[in-house]
């Protein structure tokens, strides 16, 4: 692992151009050693010149103060930057409106319901017991003919079933009458 003051002669070194860490190369053996093979290494492959000056125009490529950048720093438009500040801002929500917030207007609002629903169907007491009265009329009927129909069945299988015993009954009777004459 490369000590930051290494890392950042290494990344700085330029092979034949002024290095303003020369002092780093001279009390460091290992990036002194560095520094030789690349200035070897450039020497075999020299960088065309028109190249060379080409990245040296490049932005944020000119050894300065600050640290080296990915990307070049070009300006920008100031909508932009707006923009991105609003995104990383965090949304404030809205506050609550005050009938949310207090139970008060919840109860008067549901009070002012009532009121409204008594004054379009009159008395909501009343309102109940008329419904509950019709419902009486409509559904009380339709219950108990149910109830009779049922009922009616019910006495008609019962009687079915009173006949057949009865004809069972009729019949073992009438066989053991014959079978009594038989055996006399
Ligand atoms: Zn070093």
């Amino acid at each position: 692992m490369l000590k930051p003051g290494c890392r950042r002669f290494r990344m700085d070194f330029t092979p034949g151009a002024e290095s303003p860490q020369d002092a780093h190369r001279q009390s460091c053996p290992a990036c002194a050693a560095y520094a030789a093979a690349m200035e070897r290494a450039a020497k075999k492959i020299p960088l065309p010149a028109g190249l060379r000056s080409k990245l040296r125009a490049v932005p944020g490529a000119a050894a300065g103060g600050g640290p080296r950048m990915l990307m070049p720093q070009a300006p920008m438009p100031e909508a932009l930057r707006d923009r991105l500040r609003q995104m990383s801002r965090r949304p404030e929500l809205p506050p609550l409106p005050a009938w949310a917030r207090s139970s008060r207007y919840a109860l008067a609002a549901s009070y002012l319901l009532a009121v409204l629903l008594g004054a379009t169907f009159g008395n909501p007491v009343e309102a109940a017991g008329a419904l509950t009265r019709s419902m009486d009329r409509a559904v009380r009927p339709r219950v108990e003919h149910a109830i009779e129909s049922v009922e009616g069945r019910s006495v008609r299988r019962l009687d079915d079933l009173k006949s057949a015993v009865r004809e069972r009954y009729g019949a073992t009777r009438g066989s053991l009458n014959t079978l009594e004459q038989a055996l006399d």
